[in-house]
Parts: structure tokens; C-alpha cells; sequence
């Protein structure tokens, strides 16, 4: 079969010498105002985040972002499903309910938090679930349970059978595994492309280290060649991303990500697929700590139209903006993490999305079944699920082609 590849989404041949020149316009236009904002976007400054919108709207970097999607992606959306295949987690990121610590926390708080598991064939009926929804690329997520060496030989069955389903391609971000334990996940697949994505949450070493304090995880090297490894191991794409709200100066991590991603090509030979940009999110559970957490503007229910625009909607515009810029070429990812109004917006740079998505274990073929306890279950992170008629719909109304058959 031929391997998914991203460039196939490109709607211009990009080495052509007019495309090139826009390519280079909008790096111009990316250098100047990261030369100009990289310090002055501060967290530590909500105010900053007003006036940086202010200048970048002036300066023309929402247009410019606009134009540089709609020339290389032209009006594209891209889509795909998640699946979380078990919850154990023996990391300590202090910003995940899903951690040691915070999990511990909420059952000392009187909470009942049972851990979540799926059998290879319930994760099979996971996905079919999800496949239902139209989706043909398919991430799967699990806690770094039972740890680096042996995760790879407990996830190869679950391969082997998400293989045989007809998806297009399979997305695994999880804890990173050593070149072997790639090779092995790599033997389990041979009929469906194969993406390895995993976020480095921040590129600032100091907040990792306060951020990841113990753990596989803490290793932040190990993480940050994860990419390499899984592309020497034979994977067929790689996937890259940060979670903002953990480093002071969030315009630096995307100057990191670009760098990551320049390395991945120049050296490796390889584009990252795709790059995810999140922020850490409103939280159900207790126990996380975000160092800079954006307050939210007000929402119609179901989050459908922004009311009001705070700090949050502000940044997360300019941040998707920038990083468009900064990576004319790289399919951007937004997620249902945020709501449908916030998703409208983020279509002017973003090319790839979640649909209906449902992020605690088994959640998309209703494997646990509730039973009316005051029970905790693992979810990163609030999510607004849509319709996915409805979103189709609403993305056709607006000009976009989503590329999905709901
Ligand atoms: S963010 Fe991932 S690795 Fe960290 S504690 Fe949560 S589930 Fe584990």
C-alpha cells in the first residue's frame, strides 16, 4: 500500500518559485514579529496579551496567516479520531489529574477514582465507534503504564488488530519508547501508515524539569529525540506539539517548534505530519497546577458563540497565527479542547481537527457503563464534542471542505 504522507495535502507544488516567494514573505513577516514580541508575550503580563493582539493585527499577521493556509491548504479541513486504551500513568506531570500524585490527591479527597482499562477487543470496538463518526485516522492515547520497556510489547497486539481495519492511518502518542521498542510497534503494522506524535509540553528546559519531576518522563532528552528514533525505526510520519500555559513566553515554544520540526527535515528527512498546539484547559478534576492559566471569555452553552473575547481567546488566536507563519507547510492542529465559536476561528490557520471527540477510556463505544457513583474518570482535559453533522455542515456554510464523510 502507499504510506499517508502529508505533502499530498498540499494544494500547490511548493518548489514552485511564486510559492516559494510567499513562503519566504510570511518567514519575513514571522522573524520580524518574534524579534519584536518573544519577550513582550508574557504571561506573567496578562495585559501583554491584548497588546501583542493589538500590534499583530496592525502588522497584518492574521491576514497574512489566512493567506498562507488558504495557498498551500487551500479551504481543507483534515480530521482525526481518539481512542484512550488504558489510563495507568506512572508519571508525575503536576498539570495531569491523570498523574501519581494528583491522582492520589483526589482518592485521599473521598473521591472514587478507578482506573480504566481496554481489552484489544474493546479497543477494537473503540475505534469502529469512532470510525463511525467518518474518521479514518485514528490516535491512540494510554498513560506510560507499565513504563518504557515493556509498553511496546503490550501495545503491539492492539496494533495488530487496529491494522486489519481498513484506517488510513494509526497515530500513536504515547510514552516514547527506545529505537527497539519502535521496531517493535513498526512490525506490528504493514497495511496502515504509521504516525508516532508526542508532545515536548514545553521546550524550556527549567519549567520541563519543574513540570515533570519524576518519572519516565522527566528525561527530557529521551522525549526530544522521540522523533528520531520512531522515524530510524521506520515510522512513517512524526507528529510534534506543546502545551502552553507552562512556560512564561509562549511565543518562544513556537520558535521551538520550529526549530524541532527544521531539524526533523533538514537532518532526519522528515516534515512532522502534523503539529498540535493546546493550551492546558479547564479542569473537572483536582489537583493539577498550570502555571499560566488564561482566563476564559464567555460563552453561549455549548460554547457556540463567544459572547465576550478574554485573554484566552485573544492568545490562542495570535499563537495559531504566529505558528502558521512560522510553518507555512505543517498541517496545525486544533482540537476540541475548545469549543465550536473558538474552532470557527481557529479554521483560518489550523487544517486538521477532532470530531466528536470523547477522551476518557471507552468512551466512544460506552465500554464502562456508568453506575451513578461520585466517580472520577481520567480526562486530560475538558472537551466540547461536536456534532458531526452539524460541524460538516457548519464548515461547508463557511466556505471550508471537510474532508470526511460523516
Ligand atoms: S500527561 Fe500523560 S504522561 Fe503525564 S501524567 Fe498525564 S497521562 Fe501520564
Amino acid at each position: 500500500m502507499t504510506a499517508y504522507h502529508p505533502e499530498i495535502e498540499y494544494h500547490v507544488d511548493i518548489t514552485q518559485p511564486d510559492v516559494q516567494a510567499k513562503i519566504k514573505e510570511a518567514t519575513i513577516f514571522y522573524q520580524d514579529f518574534l524579534i519584536r514580541f518573544s519577550r513582550k508575550l508574557d504571561f506573567e503580563n496578562t495585559r501583554s496579551i491584548s497588546e501583542v493582539y493589538k500590534k499583530a493585527q496592525e502588522m497584518g499577521i492574521f491576514e497574512k496567516a489566512q493567506e498562507m493556509r488558504e495557498l498551500i491548504f487551500g479551504k481543507d479541513i483534515h480530521f482525526y479520531g481518539v481512542s484512550y486504551l488504558w489510563d495507568a500513568c506512572i508519571n508525575h506531570c503536576k498539570y495531569c489529574p491523570g498523574s501519581v500524585p494528583n491522582r492520589k490527591k483526589t482518592i485521599e479527597s473521598g473521591d472514587d477514582y478507578p482506573l480504566r482499562e481496554l481489552s484489544v477487543d474493546q479497543a477494537v470496538a473503540d475505534t469502529l465507534a469512532v470510525m463511525g463518526y467518518g474518521h479514518t485516522h485514528m490516535c491512540y492515547l494510554s498513560g506510560s503504564a507499565p513504563g518504557r520497556e515493556r509498553l511496546p510489547e503490550k501495545i503491539v497486539p492492539f496494533l495488530e488488530r487496529f491494522d486489519q481495519l481498513g484506517l488510513d492511518e494509526i497515530i500513536l502518542n504515547i510514552e516514547p519508547a527506545t529505537e527497539e521498542g519502535f521496531r517493535k510497534m513498526r512490525g506490528a503494522v504493514k497495511d496502515t501508515a504509521l504516525q508516532f506524535r508526542v508532545f515536548q509540553e514545553t521546550y524550556c528546559r527549567e519549567t520541563y524539569a519543574s513540570m515533570h519531576p519524576k518519572g519516565p518522563k522527566s528525561d527530557y532528552d529521551f522525549r526530544r529525540q522521540s522523533q528520531v528514533r520512531a522515524i530510524k525505526a521506520g515510522f512513517d510520519n512524526v507528529g510534534i506539539g506543546v502545551l502552553f500555559g507552562l512556560h512564561r513566553f509562549p511565543l518562544e515554544e513556537v520558535e521551538s517548534l520550529r526549530q524541532h520540526a527544521e531539524e526533523l527535515e533538514n537532518i532526519h528527512g522528515k516534515m512532522p505530519a502534523r503539529v498540535c498546539l493546546p493550551s492546558a484547559n479547564e479542569l473537572a478534576n483536582i489537583g493539577v497546577q498550570i502555571p499560566y492559566f488564561l482566563k476564559r471569555g464567555v460563552y453561549s452553552d455549548g460554547r457556540e458563540e463567544i459572547i465576550v473575547s478574554r485573554d484566552y481567546e485573544k492568545f490562542t488566536e495570535l499563537v495559531y497565527a504566529f505558528a502558521r507563519l512560522a510553518m507555512p507547510t505543517i498541517n496545525i492542529v486544533s482540537s476540541e479542547r475548545d469549543g465550536p465559536a473558538m474552532l470557527r476561528i481557529l479554521d483560518r490557520y489550523a487544517t486538521c481537527t477532532t470530531l466528536n471527540v470523547h477522551p476518557g477510556v471507552g468512551d466512544n463505544a460506552h465500554v464502562f457503563p456508568c453506575n451513578g457513583h461520585k466517580q472520577t474518570h481520567f480526562e486530560q482535559a475538558t472537551t466540547f464534542p461536536r456534532d458531526p453533522h452539524k460541524a460538516v455542515e457548519d464548515m461547508k456554510s463557511r466556505a471550508y471542505n471537510p474532508l470526511i464523510r460523516v
